[in-house]
C-alpha cells in the first residue's frame, strides 16, 4: 500500500491485488477498502491484471507465492513485471529485479526506489505510515540481524514526516482479541514440545482446535518466535493445519538455515533465519517427519 500510494501521487492509476485478505490488525491502513482479494473477487482481480500495463511483485520472488489459484493468472497475462523484494533466491520472470536479500524488509526497499528515483518529496504520512509499519512487522519491532543503520535512518525520516510511529505500534500489537490470547496461552500450555537435546522446540495446532478457540486469520502470528525464545533453542517450528494442507513456519538463532531446510524439505523457503513452508501429509506424519529431520540434523542446530 506504500506503492499504491506513492505511484498515486504520480497520478499513476493503481490497483492493488492480493491472494487473500489480511488480518483485522492491518485494516486501519489508508484504502485497506480498495484492496482486491483473489480469494472474494477473482473476476475484479482478473480485470485488473489483464487492463494492467506494469505490475510490481512486492514480497515475493516467484509467482507460485501467490497461491495455485492466481498463479496461472499471473504466469499468463504477458504483462511486464518489477519485482522489489528482500527474499533468497529470486525467480527470473520480472523484467526489471531490484533484489536485496541483506534488507530487513520490502518496504525498506520501496523508501530506497522511491528515494533512488528522486521522488522523496513526493512521501505524504499515510505513505510513511505504510512503509514503517512494515518495516516495523518484518524487522520483530526493529530487532533482529537485517535491521542497519540504514533501516534505523529511515525510520527517522518517516517520523519526521509526521508519523505517530507509537499509534502503529498500538495497532498491531495492542488490538489482540480474547479468544486469540487464549488459543496462544493454550498452545504454549498444552502444545509446545521442547526437544532438549537438539536445541529445538514446536508447536502444533489442527483445525479442530483452531475452531475451538474461533481462529481468525492471522491470530498464531508469531507464535513460532515464542517457541524460539526459550533459553538455549536455536530452531523453532509452528504447524498449523490449514482445510488442505498444513502450513509450517521455521524460525532459527545463528547459522541453521532454515531457508535451506525448507527448500529441502516443506515445498518452502525464506530466509536464514525465518522461513515457511506446507506438508500434505497428516498433522502426527507431518510431526514424525520434522523430528527425523531435527533427528538427521542435530548436528548443524547444536553448532549454531
Ligand atoms: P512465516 O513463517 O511468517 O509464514 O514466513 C516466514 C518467511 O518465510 C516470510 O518471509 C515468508 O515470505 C517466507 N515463506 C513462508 N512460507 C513460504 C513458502 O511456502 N514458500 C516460500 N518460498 N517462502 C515462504
Amino acid at each position: 500500500m506504500a506503492m499504491h500510494h506513492f505511484l498515486k501521487t504520480l497520478h499513476k492509476d493503481v490497483v492493488t491485488v492480493v491472494p487473500d485478505h489480511a488480518p483485522d490488525f492491518l485494516h486501519w491502513v489508508k484504502d485497506y477498502d480498495q484492496i482486491l482479494a483473489f480469494d472474494t473477487q477473482p473476476d475484479a482481480v482478473r480485470d485488473a491484471i489483464s487492463s494492467a500495463d506494469l505490475i510490481f511483485s512486492l514480497d515475493y520472488n516467484h509467482l507460485p507465492r501467490v497461491g495455485n489459484d492466481l498463479c496461472p493468472v499471473l504466469e499468463t497475462c504477458g504483462k511486464p513485471f518489477i519485482l522489489i523484494d528482500h527474499h533468497q533466491q529470486p525467480g527470473e520472470y520480472p523484467q526489471v529485479i531490484y533484489s536485496d536479500t541483506s534488507a530487513c524488509s520490502t518496504c525498506e526497499m520501496v523508501f530506497r526506489f522511491i528515494e533512488q528515483c528522486g521522488w522523496k518529496g513526493h512521501l505524504t504520512v499515510d505513505i510513511a505510515a505504510c512503509i514503517y509499519l512494515g518495516i516495523m512487522t518484518d524487522s520483530g519491532s526493529f530487532r533482529f540481524h537485517s535491521v542497519s543503520e540504514d533501516t534505523h535512518r529511515i525510520a527517522g525520516e518517516l517520523i519526521a514526516l509526521g508519523l505517530d510511529h507509537s499509534e502503529i505500534h498500538r495497532q498491531v500489537y495492542d488490538t489482540n482479541l480474547m479468544d486469540k490470547l487464549k488459543l496462544i496461552g493454550y498452545a504454549l500450555s498444552e502444545k509446545l514440545v521442547v526437544m532438549a537435546d537438539q536445541s529445538t522446540a514446536f508447536i502444533s495446532l489442527t483445525k479442530e482446535e483452531l475452531l475451538r478457540y474461533n481462529y481468525r486469520q492471522g491470530d498464531t502470528e508469531g507464535l513460532v518466535n515464542q517457541a524460539l525464545s526459550i533459553r538455549g533453542i536455536k530452531l523453532a517450528a509452528f504447524f498449523r493445519e490449514g482445510s488442505n494442507e498444513i502450513k509450517a513456519s521455521f524460525r532459527s538463532k545463528g547459522t541453521f538455515d532454515v531457508n535451506a531446510f525448507s527448500r529441502a524439505n516443506w515445498q518452502g523457503g525464506g530466509h536464514i533465519n525465518a522461513a515457511g513452508g506446507m506438508s500434505a501429509e497428516s498433522m502426527e506424519i507431518t510431526l514424525e517427519k520434522f523430528q527425523s529431520l531435527v533427528h538427521r540434523h542435530a548436528a548443524d542446530i547444536l553448532a549454531s
